[in-house]
């Protein structure tokens, strides 16, 4: 551990009790396997902890759990004013520890801390949105002409599983919680094996709050032995998963039993495309960003760069230089702008689309694992472009979900809508043009979930986040979000209380 930046009390909460233990029924419960995972620092790749690896019947207690508290009534049926009260101050209660939450996501993702922050603030604001709209949500009355009255309610749905990634461990947590809870939901979230330690420190916190036993419930463990018993339980009434698409696919699959409601946030290979007439500048400085920020390690990340040809060799030069600038180092260190990979696994993946990357086409920076003063064991890779890429390489269709860009030379808008559709995956896509009609021909031809023009990753709380083909299923974020943990109800009433007398007249 770097021993400079980690605060006493983090390294004091590291050796604490919860850190093994799991939150069950309102309890820091010991695993019945008694198994540990070991957690390391991605700058250092040393063991900073060993939290609790949950089995299938640990699974089961938190899901037994979580079935009598959703049919006690105490949480599902109380007021909205309530939960939004208790939604508040989970944000309150983050933003009070603000600065232990930042220092253990970079410790244990390896972000920095300028990352982190971003996350820990969308965490709160998360919270926040969900406590303020559910206090509007309402139901509807339908006109649908006498005798009868129709209205539709929204109910919480019951027991949800919840199964987050490594790529923004504290931030996926809020995106999952905030919404179920504040819809009336109890939930057993199940963080990546990768990164747990926000999530403990997130449910040390929410144990305060006083929430009735079973509301929330923490499952740490790896995807076979705690995520799959939630995805097969028939006690689950829902699964909200967000990861790999082969992961997802393998949910989908394992979630039949009982029908449950499923949604799936998975990856991408999103296309940036770059237009001849676009603001240069900004251009250039959102392509960079939108591949390096998070190290590469997001879903919506923009590696597919398209740039019209005209501009093309400038552009690539440019950005070549703006990408060199880039400083790699440990997301404890002033000055770092990109972390290191999240494990030896992913910079192994990584590595591996490189090597395959210099088969398909011209690498023209980065490409190298970053070693010596500084990188010593961590999993440092240099910011890494390809160019000259053909939409159809490998490179160029699956999700590599690191620092390396392909970028892609288009003529015509008919060619880089072409090229941006030609993907398995359909989340996001960026469009730079000062041309406003066109912007919207190409925004509405792309067959993603989000379009962002003269921009990237702007990740508004306020809108719907998913994707189309195989980046997912359902929304998050949003009144969107929300109704994902929700049942519609309709309810029917007459104002004329008669037999219908069917059956006891003549057919005329
Ligand atoms: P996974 O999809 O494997 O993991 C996401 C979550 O699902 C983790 O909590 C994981 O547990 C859990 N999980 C794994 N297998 C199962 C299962 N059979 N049933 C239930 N839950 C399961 O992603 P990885 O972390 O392994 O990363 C693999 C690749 O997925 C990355 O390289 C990247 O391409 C992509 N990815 C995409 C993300 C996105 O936001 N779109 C986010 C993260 C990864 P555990 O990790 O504890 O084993």
């Amino acid at each position: 551990m770097d021993e400079i930046n980690v605060s006493s009390f983090i390294k004091k909460w590291l050796a604490s009790k919860n850190i093994e233990k799991l939150y069950i029924n309102g309890r820091w419960e010991e695993t019945k396997s008694k198994k540990r995972i070991k957690v390391k620092n991605p700058a250092t790749n040393e063991v900073i902890a060993e939290v609790g690896s949950a089995s299938k019947v640990d699974v089961e207690a938190a899901i037994y759990a979580a079935r009598n508290a959703f049919d006690s009534g105490e949480w599902s049926k109380s007021s909205a004013y309530e939960r939004s009260s208790l939604l508040n101050k989970v944000a309150d209660k983050i933003e009070a520890h603000l600065n232990e939450f930042v220092e253990i996501e970079t410790l244990n993702n390896g972000k920095t801390l300028k990352e982190s922050k971003g996350d820990v603030e969308g965490a709160v604001a998360t919270f926040r949105y969900y406590a303020a709209i559910i206090i509007g949500a309402t139901g509807e009355t339908l006109q649908v002409g006498e005798p009868f009255v129709s209205k539709v309610v929204r109910e919480p749905i019951g027991v949800c599983g919840q199964i987050i990634p490594w790529n923004y461990p504290l931030l996926m947590a809020a995106w999952k919680l905030a919404p179920a809870l504040a819809a009336g939901n109890t939930c057993i979230l199940k963080p990546s094996e990768v990164t747990p330690l926000t999530s403990i420190r997130l449910f040390e916190i929410l144990e305060t709050l006083s929430l009735p036993p079973g509301v929330i419930n923490l499952v740490n463990g790896t995807g076979n032995n705690a995520g799959q018993p939630l995805v097969e339980s028939n006690e689950v009434d829902k699964i909200a998963f967000t990861g790999g698409t082969e992961t997802g696919k393998k949910i989908m699959q394992h979630s039949v039993g009982n029908l449950k409601k499923v949604s799936l946030e998975l990856g991408g290979k999103s296309a940036n495309v770059i237009f001849a007439d676009a603001d240069y500048e900004t251009a250039l400085d959102h392509a960079t960003f939108a591949i390096f920020n998070n190290s590469g390690e997001v879903c919506s990340a923009g590696s597919r760069l398209l740039v019209q040809k005209s501009i093309y060799e400038q552009f690539v030069k440019d950005l070549i230089v703006a990408t060199k600038k880039i400083k790699v180092g440990n997301g404890f260190k002033q000055g770092s702008q990109m972390g290191p990979l999240v494990n030896e696994q992913q910079l192994k993946k990584v590595k591996a689309y490189i090597d395959i990357g210099k088969q398909e086409a011209t690498l023209a920076c980065g490409g190298n694992q970053l070693i010596g003063e500084g990188y010593e064991k961590g999993n440092f890779i240099e910011p890494t472009i390809f160019i000259d890429v053909d939409p159809r390489a490998r490179i160029a269709q699956e999700e590599i979900f690191g620092p390396v860009l392909t970028v892609i030379p288009f003529e015509t808008e008919a060619e880089a809508i072409k090229i941006a559709n030609d993907s398995p995956y359909g989340l996001a896509a960026g469009i730079f043009t000062d041309d406003g009609s066109k912007a919207e021909r190409v925004s509405t031809a792309l067959r993603v979930g989000v379009t962002w023009i003269n921009t990237y990753e702007q990740n508004l709380i306020e809108g719907p986040w998913g994707g189309y083909k195989e980046s997912g299923i359902g929304r998050e974020l949003g009144t969107y979000g929300l109704e994902e943990y929700m049942e519609v109800k309709q309810m029917i009433n007459t104002l004329k209380v008669e037999p219908t007398n069917w059956f006891t007249h003549e057919n005329e």
